[in-house]
């Protein structure tokens, strides 16, 4: 068992600044826990409480059975993957992969099995004999990955790993680690990992569950989906989801029994069961929130409720569009279809344009605590 326990965790710098205010967070025997959020959120500074390269200031930090508070890094039962690799730059491939196992004095012959295990998972084998700087960033990053494996650690720590790499071989190295993650855990070595990123692409493809976190505090910790249709509060709404989420201010307006959100001079009707939640929470100042993939634009006003605009800008990402229309003072982005934006597109920037919400898909957050009261 190497569930990972945070209990009231805090960390306060020696110059007085409080980085972790106290988090509480389970992280499950072999689960893929993502920590997620801005430059500044303290995920590194968490990470290396975790790994003990950081003293803590309070609290407790569990790993399987033992409170590891005390214990230094390498009696932790952890492996650590770098955003720099950290590498040793005079060793082969092959000597780096080895280097652990050789410390711990393991026979010369398991040693070598246990490199070949890791090269061949992780298709190393043509590169044993390279030095790091004859590796390019995904094959270094490779390594380092490797290196980690072959301490068959319970936790994996990843510290922005796939930083340093291109779009494309992040892509790949996304897939590789999670394919890895499955692999451990089928063939009965489960490997809790824990796995610190800005990067909400990384942390909704990777993740099993995601923690989210704001200048030291934990906003939410969530399945990838959960976290996409139900963010608990402005923030993560805001943070998870590419385009971002429309998050604008409106008014609530109560009209013959039913709750609705004016935008662009329209309102909106919420479902019954969200507008009952609302307005049982009794906020007056709100703000909405909607997907951009929930907003259609049209050329013609379309039946049902929808608001004017003007199309202010087009994205094309080829199979999609993103599409800006200005509406009161701001704007608001819809995310449609090639196929259904082609005609709102030909008709040219600056026009007026309808757009309708999916109102079943809309939050409503109070503005001064900043949750979520549509749930
Ligand atoms: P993240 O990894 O989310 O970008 P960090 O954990 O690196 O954030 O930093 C969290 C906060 O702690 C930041 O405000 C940072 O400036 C501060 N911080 C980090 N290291 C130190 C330090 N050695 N002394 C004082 N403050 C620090």
């Amino acid at each position: 068992m190497a569930e990972v326990i945070f209990k009231q965790l805090r960390k306060t710098y020696s110059n007085g600044f409080e980085a972790v205010h106290g988090i509480d967070l389970k992280i499950e025997d072999g689960e893929f826990m993502v920590i997620v959020g801005p430059s500044g959120c303290a995920k590194s500074t968490t990470l290396r409480m975790l790994a003990g390269l950081e003293s803590i200031s309070g609290g407790e930090i569990r790993i399987g059975d033992r409170v590891v508070n005390p214990l230094p890094p390498k009696d932790r039962g952890i492996a650590m993957v770098f955003q720099n690799y950290a590498l040793y730059p005079h060793m082969t491939v092959r000597e780096n992969l080895a280097f652990g196992l050789k410390l711990s004095r393991l026979p010369k012959a398991e040693i070598e099995r246990q490199v070949s295990d890791a090269a061949r998972m992780l298709e190393l084998e043509d590169l044993l004999d390279r030095l790091p700087r004859q590796l390019s960033g995904g094959q270094a990053q490779r390594v380092a990955v490797g290196r980690a494996i072959v301490k068959k650690p319970d936790v994996f720590l990843f510290d922005e790993p796939l930083s340093n790499l291109d779009a494309k071989l992040r892509a790949s190295m996304r897939v590789r680690i999670s394919d890895l993650h499955r692999q451990l855990r089928q063939s009965g070595r489960p490997a809790t990992s824990v796995y610190v990123t800005h990067d909400q692409t990384e942390a909704m493809t990777m993740g099993d569950r995601i923690c989210v976190m704001k200048l030291g505090h934990i906003m939410q910790v969530d399945t990838p989906d959960k976290l996409y249709r139900y963010p608990r509060n402005m923030f993560v709404a805001g943070f998870i989801g590419a385009p971002e989420m429309n998050i604008r201010p409106t008014e609530l307006v109560h009209e013959n029994g039913t709750l609705g959100l004016r935008v662009g001079g329209s309102v909106f009707t919420l479902p019954a069961a969200v507008a009952a939640k609302v307005a049982a929470h009794g906020a007056q100042d709100v703000h909405y929130g909607i997907r951009p993939e929930f907003v259609s634009v049209s050329i013609a006003k379309p039946n049902g409720e929808s608001a004017q605009g003007r199309l202010l800008r087009v994205e094309n990402m080829g199979h999609e569009f993103y599409l800006y229309i200005s509406v009161d003072d701001g704007e608001i982005i819809s995310r449609m279809s090639a196929e259904h934006a082609s005609d709102v597109v030909v008709n040219g920037l600056g026009q007026t344009v309808y757009f309708q919400f999916e109102s079943r898909q809309c939050h409503v957050f109070d503005t001064s605590t900043q949750e979520n009261i549509s749930l």
